[in-house]
Order: structure tokens, then C-alpha cells, then sequence
């Protein structure tokens, strides 16, 4: 049998912590990067006789989360204790949710590797605590517990098996990291935790059931689940092949080797011994409570594409390109309003912008600039006050040391030569150096005036007003 033959089956688990400003089951800030053990209570700290009691926005945030997905919202929902042994874990079981999530059935629509739409269907999302972190000393060779993140709220969108490539999971995690953001939940930063994924894989043959998966578990890199997929889908198939089983595995991805590790098996699996937590009442929620929210809910990329076609005349691909992060939107909306040029900043954030992101390897949210800061460029611009190739070395600076880009053009000696007297010195010099093209151009060459005008752009470091250059050129060689 050959590669094709087989089929690759992945279910993800995603685990996205609130942004709510105080823990899920005491008033502990949620803040990342305080001092260790600052963020902390005896609840958080599972001191003996401590008690929870429920955060409402928990419950908010996550029925927000499950209308955005299509999810129907559970009534009568309740939280349960899953008891586990770990060291970040200082009451030994995680107060999650068991057999009555807050939110189930539901799905996201992405492209399939063909382009074509499909559903992603999502199986539940219930909410739990965070555990704490353990920092491992690489001198003193011991780990200290930080119990800051004990408790901070999370919720667990588990999707079906329905992802059949990386790629489509790729755009799965991103879409939903989208709609996370849009629905303003979470702030979805992979590089603080906020966002990881347990990735689960299998392959078969395609018409025959699933094969056994191998879990990868927190794993907080777009990339490296992309790569940790190929790599357990390849191995898989290979395995089969040599007739070899595959076996139930937790397993670890090692970024550096470029492969997975068995981390436990399935004689090792867990035994949670969920029961309900009888330190809190069952959620029951009104239709009335569910209606508010969904009456509430932001207006979601869909609706702005929309927007941005109907009402500002943008292409289908750029309303797209715009709306694929609410980082991106934003910022498009607000710099468009204030410099009153939408089209410019649409140009400037899929092109220039775009292409700098991508080098830098950031996501739009780390833009470090703001939406006044990119409509002053474009009024720049606009006015002639600078070039087009003045505004990208601007742009450039822009994201080395964020400021208004006319500070910039003063630090630098950056403004626009538009008066008529000193190009017009710029244009004599530059005709009297190159009197061939003058002849080519008399000749019926073009070209040449290219030439010409890029030879003066040079000499004045790219200041000269563009328009005016191109008329008084213009102008001597039609004498
Ligand atoms: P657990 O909580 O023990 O990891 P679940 O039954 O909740 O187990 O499944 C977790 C995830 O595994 C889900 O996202 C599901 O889609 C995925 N999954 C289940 N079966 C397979 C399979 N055969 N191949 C790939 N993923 C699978
Ligand atoms: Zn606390
Ligand atoms: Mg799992």
C-alpha cells in the first residue's frame, strides 16, 4: 500500500485561558508576569477550609465563546473535580467539568485543503482552572512552584476527529484563535500560554475505521503543530506498514530533534475519578441570561467583511486578508477613520505591513505601532509632504521604535523637496551628466525618462517630489 492510501485523522484540545480580570474561583488578579506568588489566597492556594465560589464572567465569557461557534448552550450545567497528583496542582484535583459541559454541538467553518468550506465539528467546551507553574532551576538542579496561574479560568474546546491535514489544522486553530479575539475572551497570546493545544493523531485507511491516535499534549506553536502532525501521520503509516500496531500513546514533541517522544502509554493512562464538586452550587442558567448574551455579542469577521466590500468598496480577497485577525481589523478601521483614506491603509497592512510581520515571524496583535501613528504616514503622503519610498524606510522605523512617523521624517531629514527652484538644480545637473538619454528620449525611447528621474531620485536620496520631478524633466526635454 502506498502513502496515499492513507488517511490522516486529527481532533484538537484547545485550551484558551479568560481574560477576566479576576481568577474563576476567588478574586485573585489573572495579570501574566507578576512576581511569583504575588497572584495568590488561600483559595488558590488550597489552604485547608478554603472555599470557591464561582466567577459569573467565567460563565459569561465561555457561553460567549460557545454562541460564536454554533454551540448549544446547556441549561443546567455543574463543575466537577478531576483528581490528579502534580506539584503545580496544590489541591491534587483540577475543579473542571465532566459529563455536563457548558456548551456542546457546535462547529466552525474553515477551507479544506481544495479551498472548499468544511465544518469543523466541536464536540464540547467547558470550563476549568488553571494550574500553577513549576520553574525549573538549572542551577541549583531543583523546581519552584509559582502558583499565579493556579486558578486562572480556561476554557477546553475540544473539536470532533474531522481535520484531515496540518494544514487544515493549522487553519482551525487560527480561525478560532480569531473568533476568540473577535469575542473578546481571550487574548489568545501563544508566547504567554494563553492559547495550547493537546493535538491528537491518527491515520487509516481511508473507508476502514479510525486508527489509534497519539496525543501531543500544551503544545503553544502554529509551527510546531503543524510539523509534530506530519511527523506522527509519517511514522504512522510507516509503522502500519512494517506491520507494527500503533499503540495509544501521550507523547512529546521535541521542536529542536524534529520528533515526537512517548511520554506514557495506555497501561498508564490516568484514572480522573471525576465526581461533582460539592464545594459549588450547579450552574443553571434562563434563556433570558443566554438571549442578553447573544444580543451582546461584537460584530464577528463575517460581518465586517461585509461591511468593508458594501461600504468601502474593498476586494473580496483584501476584505478577507483585513479580517483575518481583529488585530488587523481594528487597526484598519480606526487609521482609516482618522486619515480618511481606507484604501491607503488597506494597501499599506496587506502589502508592506504584511511582508515586515512575516519577516519578524509576529502575529498582527504584536503591530507595535498604533492606528494614529499609521494615519499620519498616509496623511504624510497625501499631503506630499513624503514620498511613497520615503513612507516605507518611515514604516520601517516604525516598527524598530514606534512614534508618529512626522517626528520620524524631523529626526531624520526625511521631509519631501518640493520646491521648484532646487529640483529644477537637481534636474539640470542630472541632464547634463547623462546627454545620451536625452538623445534616446528625442529618439522616441521612454525608457530613457525613467532613467532620468530614477537618476535624480538617487542624488537626492529619494526627497524629491516625484510629480514635480517628472514635470520639469518633462518639460526640458520637450524643448
Ligand atoms: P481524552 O480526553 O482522553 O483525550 P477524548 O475522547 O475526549 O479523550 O478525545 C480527545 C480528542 O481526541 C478529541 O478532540 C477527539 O476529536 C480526538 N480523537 C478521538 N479519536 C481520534 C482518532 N482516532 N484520531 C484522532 N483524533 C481523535
Ligand atoms: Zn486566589
Ligand atoms: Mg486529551
Amino acid at each position: 500500500m502506498a502513502k496515499e492510501d492513507y488517511e490522516t485523522v486529527i481532533g484538537l484540545e484547545v485550551h484558551a485561558e479568560l481574560s477576566t480580570k479576576t481568577k474563576i474561583f476567588c478574586s485573585c488578579p489573572t495579570t501574566f508576569g507578576a512576581e511569583p506568588n504575588t497572584h495568590i489566597c488561600p483559595v488558590c492556594m488550597a489552604l485547608p477550609g478554603a472555599l470557591p465560589t464561582l466567577n459569573e464572567k467565567v460563565v459569561e465569557y465561555a457561553v460567549k465563546a460557545g454562541l460564536a461557534t454554533n454551540c448549544e448552550i446547556e441549561r443546567d450545567s455543574k463543575n466537577d473535580r478531576k483528581n490528579y497528583f502534580y506539584p503545580d496542582l496544590p489541591k491534587s484535583y483540577q475543579i473542571s467539568q465532566f459529563d455536563k459541559p457548558l456548551c456542546k454541538n457546535g462547529y466552525i467553518e474553515i477551507e479544506d485543503d481544495n479551498g472548499k468550506p468544511k465544518k469543523i465539528r466541536i464536540l464540547r467546551i467547558h470550563i476549568e482552572e488553571d494550574a500553577g507553574k513549576l520553574n525549573h532551576n538549572e542551577f541549583s538542579g531543583g523546581s519552584l512552584v509559582d502558583l499565579n496561574r493556579a486558578g486562572v479560568p480556561l476554557i477546553e474546546i475540544v473539536s470532533e476527529p474531522d481535520i484531515r491535514s496540518s494544514s487544515e489544522a493549522d487553519r482551525y486553530l487560527k480561525k478560532l484563535k480569531s473568533i476568540l479575539q473577535y469575542i473578546d475572551v481571550s487574548d489568545c497570546k501563544m508566547e504567554e500560554g494563553s492559547l495550547r493545544a493537546d493535538v491528537n493523531v491518527s491515520v487509516h485507511k481511508v473507508n476502514t475505521p479510525f486508527g489509534t491516535r497519539h496525543e501531543m499534549k500544551n503544545m503553544n506553536s502554529f509551527k510546531s503543530i503543524q510539523r509534530a502532525i506530519d511527523y506522527e501521520s509519517e511514522e504512522q503509516i510507516s509503522d502500519y506498514e512494517n506491520g507494527k500496531e500503533v499503540e495509544q500513546e501521550t507523547r512529546r514533541w521535541d521542536d529542536v530533534a524534529g520528533r515526537t517522544y512517548t511520554m506514557r502509554t495506555k497501561e498508564n493512562a490516568q484514572d480522573y475519578r471525576y465526581f461533582p464538586e460539592p464545594d459549588l452550587v450547579a450552574i443553571k442558567l434562563s434563556d433570558e441570561y443566554i438571549k442578553n448574551i447573544k444580543y451582546n455579542l461584537p460584530e464577528m469577521p463575517e460581518s465586517r467583511k461585509k461591511r468593508y466590500m458594501e461600504e468601502l468598496g474593498l476586494s473580496e480577497k483584501d476584505a478577507n486578508a483585513l479580517t483575518s485577525s481583529k488585530a488587523y481589523s481594528d487597526i484598519f478601521e480606526n487609521a482609516g477613520k482618522i486619515c480618511n483614506n481606507y484604501k491607503a491603509v488597506c494597501n499599506w497592512l496587506t502589502s508592506d505591513i504584511a511582508r515586515i510581520l512575516n519577516e519578524k515571524e509576529l502575529e498582527p496583535e504584536q503591530i507595535p505601532f498604533t492606528a494614529e501613528q499609521l494615519a499620519e504616514l498616509i496623511e504624510l503622503i497625501d499631503n506630499g509632504e513624503i514620498s511613497t519610498k520615503i513612507a516605507k524606510t518611515v514604516l520601517e522605523e516604525m516598527f524598530e521604535k514606534p512614534r508618529f512617523p512626522k517626528k520620524i521624517v524631523e529626526e531624520k531629514g526625511l521631509v519631501q523637496i518640493s520646491d521648484e527652484a532646487s529640483i529644477k538644480k537637481v534636474v539640470d545637473d542630472v541632464l547634463e551628466k547623462n546627454p545620451q538619454s536625452i538623445i534616446d528620449y528625442k529618439n522616441g525611447k521612454d525608457r530613457a525618462l525613467g532613467f532620468l528621474v530614477g537618476q535624480a531620485m538617487k542624488e537626492t536620496k529619494g526627497k524629491a517630489n516625484p510629480k514635480l520631478l517628472n514635470k520639469l524633466f518633462l518639460e526640458e526635454l520637450n524643448k
